[in-house]
C-alpha cells in the first residue's frame, strides 16, 4: 500500500536552524494548518512537541482539538467566531473589529493587524476602537500579529510592512498599558521573514510552516539555507505485464511501447491527493525514471517492475512542472494514506 514517509532527523534539522534563528526554541511557533501541510497533522505535532517547541498554529478550531494537549497554546488561523467552549490552550484570530464584536466576551485571541497585505486584520486607525473593545469585552489578548506579503521577494516591501508593524506595536503597548491589560506577545514572521533577517527584533516569536518541512522560496539572492525536505510519497506495485510493440497503456492510449517492454501499476494516482498528469509531459520519479501514460484516480504506470517506487522526496520539480508552489504539492496529499516515520 502507498505510504508517506517522513524523516525525522530532517525535521529536527530545521528546527535547529529555524530556533537558532529564532532565538531559541521559545522562539518558534509550528505552523501545522491544513494537516501540517500534508505531513499529519497529529504526527508532526508530536515531532514538534517532543523536540520542544511550545506553541503551534493550525487552520481551524478542530484541528485545534486536536492537538490542544500537546502545547501551551494553539492559534488557530482561519475560523469563524464561535460561542463554543474551547480547551484552554486554543485561541483565536480575530481579523477584523466584526470579529471582535462577534466573539463572546472572555475568548482568548490574537489580534490580527493589516500592515500592507490586506488579507486580514484591522488597520493602524482601528486600534484604538479595537483595543477599547478587548477591555470592556474582558478578551483576553494572548497576542497580537500581522503577515507579511512578500518576505520572500527581492523587494523593500517587507521592510516597509514591518515598519508599519513596529507603529502598531507601539500604540497597542500604550493603550494596554493604558487599560492595564496583562503582557501580549507581538509575532509577525514567517518562514521567509525569519531566514531574510538576522533578527526577529522584539516580536515574541516567529511562525514558521514552510521551512520547517525542509522548503523555502526565499529569493536566492537574499540567502540560501540548508533545509532538508521532510517528506517522501511512496507508491507500491500492484501489478506488471508486458506491453507489446505498438501497445498502447492507460485513459487514451497515451503511451505507446516502441518495442516489448516490461510495465507496472503503482498504486498512486490523483484520488491520492497527487496532481494528475495528462501523459503528454512524463514526470519524473525520484530515481529520474519516467511515468508511462495517463495517471487514473488510483494509480499510474512506470517501466519495469520494481516492488515500490518513491514519487518524490523533493516536491520543487513537481511544483516547478506544475505550475504551483511546494505548499500545494504537500498539501493536497491525502490525510488517509499512511505515514511512516523514519
Ligand atoms: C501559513 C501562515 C504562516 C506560515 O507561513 P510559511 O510561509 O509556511 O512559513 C504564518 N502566518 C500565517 C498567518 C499563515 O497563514
Amino acid at each position: 500500500m502507498a505510504f508517506i514517509t517522513i524523516n525525522k532527523a530532517h525535521f529536527f534539522h530545521n528546527l535547529d536552524l529555524l530556533c537558532a534563528k529564532a532565538g531559541g526554541k521559545t522562539k518558534l511557533m509550528a505552523v501545522l494548518k491544513d494537516n501540517a501541510y500534508g505531513h499529519d497533522l497529529r504526527l508532526m505535532a508530536s515531532l514538534a512537541s517532543q523536540y520542544g517547541l511550545s506553541r503551534a498554529a493550525v487552520k481551524n478550531i478542530e484541528e485545534a482539538e486536536r492537538i490542544a494537549d500537546l502545547f501551551e497554546e494553539v492559534l488557530v488561523l482561519v475560523d469563524h467566531p464561535t460561542a463554543k467552549p474551547l480547551s484552554a490552550s486554543i485561541s483565536l484570530a480575530a481579523h477584523s473589529y466584526e470579529a471582535l464584536q462577534a466573539l463572546p466576551d472572555g475568548t482568548s485571541i490574537h489580534l490580527s493587524i493589516d500592515s500592507g497585505m490586506h488579507r486580514n486584520g484591522i488597520k493602524e486607525e482601528q486600534i484604538d476602537e479595537a483595543l477599547a473593545l478587548i477591555h470592556a469585552k474582558k478578551l483576553r489578548l494572548r497576542g497580537v500579529f500581522t503577515h507579511f506579503r512578500s518576505a520572500d521577494e527581492l523587494s523593500s516591501e517587507f521592510f516597509w510592512q514591518r515598519a508599519n508593524f513596529e507603529r502598531a506595536k507601539k500604540r497597542i503597548k500604550a493603550l494596554i498599558e493604558h487599560y492595564g491589560l496583562p503582557k501580549t506577545a507581538f509575532h509577525s514572521c514567517n518562514s521567509a521573514a525569519l531566514l531574510r533577517t538576522d533578527t526577529i527584533g522584539d516580536d515574541d516569536y516567529a511562525r514558521s510552516g514552510i521551512a520547517m518541512y525542509g522548503y523555502t522560496t526565499l529569493d536566492p539572492l537574499i540567502a540560501t539555507y540548508d533545509l532538508k525536505p521532510v517528506l517522501a510519497l511512496w507508491a507500491e506495485k500492484l501489478s506488471s505485464r508486458v506491453l507489446k510493440k505498438g501497445e498502447r497503456v492507460g485513459y487514451g492510449g497515451i503511451y505507446e511501447a516502441k518495442e516489448d517492454e516490461l510495465i507496472s501499476t503503482y498504486d498512486i494516482g490523483y484520488g491520492d491527493g497527487f496532481f494528475r498528469f495528462d501523459g503528454f509531459e512524463p514526470i519524473a520519479m525520484a530515481d529520474g525514471s519516467l511515468t508511462k501514460g495517463r495517471m487514473s484516480m488510483d494509480s499510474f504506470c512506470l517501466g519495469g517492475d520494481a516492488s515500490k517506487v518513491c514519487m518524490f522526496e523533493d516536491a520543487n520539480p513537481l511544483a516547478r512542472q506544475f505550475h504551483t508552489i511546494s505548499y500545494e504539492i504537500m498539501t493536497k496529499l491525502y490525510p488517509a494514506l499512511k505515514r511512516v516515520v523514519i
